[in-house]
């Protein structure tokens, strides 16, 4: 993450003279350095372009250098942007267009023609706007002045976004066992997937994770015993059974490092061999940012590292969730979502407990997992389904309350949400878009955030706010069905 960078290329031309041009790099430099400090990534200012040749280089530069995530552009002055065509119609990396001015206030005293020739990037980055709309190059366009705190949020959600492209193209998922019997929502075209989303999701036996659980050493599953004591309260006697979900873990962990995965995906039908479905560990290994998805939902396990990476750190908070059951009544309407262990404690309102109890379905022995309550806040629910031919990402706007039930005998992590526009609409929203009961809830993974992933992807994006209508959300549906059948 340290070295990855985004590169600052700026438009210009020779017609100004080189005066103007040395002023634009110096200026361009100095945003550069002061952007820099404010944002989640280095911005690092490659060229003040003047020519097609210096824009096909940089762009074919950024294409093959593994640290550039993505380039934002400016055009401090005019750029007549015939010249940039060779260059964009080659651009694989995420693009931003940063309309904005050196300077914030129009000088009454100091404005002349010069400084009008100077200072042109109302002029400038409208031509340049137009180059990428004719190229339908998909592109992130912030306008503003480049120092106003709302710029620099969204440049640095966007930078968020481009960066989890990258982790995306990257990304592998390690699935031990096969889909939950009969469940369409978790299926989906691994093939399909790997060619959009970049996604290399492959299956590993469960044999070969028992006998890497097997090799675990006493002292492996000790030292890891401590840093769950650093972290959790024990609310239970049975360390037995704490250390073999310690042991799963280790065992679980070394496979995915061993073939570079940052995900995984099991189910409960398939742990030949295993005594515990793995639930701690399972919740362990997503905070520290690793995806997790049950019953083979290879999907939403790569969704959640993918959030997890766009978080706060690169590893926010974000979790693997499930939508259980509602409270309906007036005035009271929520959506209590769980699963049958595997939250991730990253959403935790405070330290979680390790308990032990029995798990009706699976057929093994009781397993420990990290009981807690999610915390207060807004937040996003996201779906990723395969419509066949194409993916959705479906995202819900929501806000978490603190339950408002202590559920004393429910053993297992919760979260309570009220979700936009209400309950029963967002419900029929999501219904009608075929969201799944899988999702990952995620409280500093922006929606706008999870757009700009989606746009930059070329895969559809549905989003559910406190605005959305059925109606509305059922005519945005069709027409996307209709553009997506054109492509
Ligand atoms: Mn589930």
């Amino acid at each position: 993450m340290e070295n990855k960078e985004f590169w600052f290329v700026v438009g210009s031309q020779f017609l100004y003279g080189p005066e103007v041009l040395e002023t634009v790099e110096k200026r361009a430099k100095e945003m550069a350095e002061v952007l820099s400090k404010a944002l989640p990534f280095k911005l690092v200012y490659k060229v003040t372009a003047k020519t097609n040749k210096e824009i096909a280089d940089v762009v074919k530069e950024a294409n093959y250098d593994d640290n550039c995530l993505g380039i934002v552009a400016w055009c401090h002055t005019f750029s007549p942007s015939k010249m940039w065509i060779n260059g964009l119609v080659n651009l694989q990396k995420p693009y931003c267009h940063l309309a904005t001015q050196y300077n914030m206030e129009i000088p009454n005293e100091e404005i002349d023609m010069d400084f009008m020739n100077l200072n042109q990037a109302a002029h400038g980055d409208r031509e340049h706007g137009f180059i990428a709309a004719r190229l339908r190059l998909k592109r992130k366009v912030i306008a503003g002045y480049w120092k106003d705190e709302n710029v620099l949020k969204r440049l640095s959600s966007w930078m968020r976004a481009a960066s989890a492209v990258a982790f995306s193209k990257s990304l592998k998922v390690m699935r031990f066992g096969d889909n939950m019997r009969e469940v369409a929502v978790t299926e989906g075209d691994k093939v399909e997937t790997q060619i959009k989303l970049g996604w290399q999701v492959n299956t590993w036996p469960v044999g070969k994770l028992v006998e890497v659980m097997d090799a675990v050493t006493e002292k492996e599953i000790d030292d890891l015993m401590e840093v769950y004591r650093a972290s959790y309260d024990f609310a239970t006697d049975d360390i037995e059974t704490v250390r073999y979900q310690a042991r799963e873990e280790i065992a679980i962990k070394k496979m995915m490092d061993s073939e570079g995965c940052m995900a995984f995906s099991n189910t409960f039908q398939d742990l030949y061999g295993m005594r515990q479905l793995p639930g701690l560990a399972s919740q362990h290994l997503m905070a520290q940012g690793y995806g997790y998805g049950g019953e083979g939902d290879w999907k939403v396990s790569a969704m959640t590292a993918i959030m997890k990476h766009m978080g706060e750190g690169g590893n926010g908070a974000s979790a693997f969730m499930e939508d259980y059951t509602y409270n309906l009544k007036q005035g009271a309407k929520y959506s209590l979502g769980a699963h049958m262990l595997e939250v991730c404690p990253s959403v935790a309102s405070a330290r979680p407990r390790i308990e032990v109890h029995p798990l009706g379905i699976g057929d093994r022995e009781d397993p420990a997992r990290l009981v807690f309550e999610g915390k207060e806040g807004d937040a996003i629910v996201v779906s990723l389904i395969d419509m066949g031919g194409r993916m959705r990402i479906i995202c819900q706007d929501i806000h978490c309350v603190k339950p408002i039930l202590p559920m004393p005998n429910l053993p297992v992590a919760r979260v309570m949400w009220q979700a936009y526009p209400s309950l029963e609409t967002g419900l029929e929203c999501w219904i009608t878009a075929g969201g799944a009961h899988h999702s990952v809830l995620s409280y500093d993974v922006s929606a706008e955030m999870v757009k700009d992933f989606a746009n930059m992807m070329d895969i559809e994006f549905v989003h559910i706010t406190k605005d959305t209508t059925l109606e509305s959300l059922e005519h945005e549906l069709f027409l996307n069905d209709l553009a997506w059948k054109l492509r």
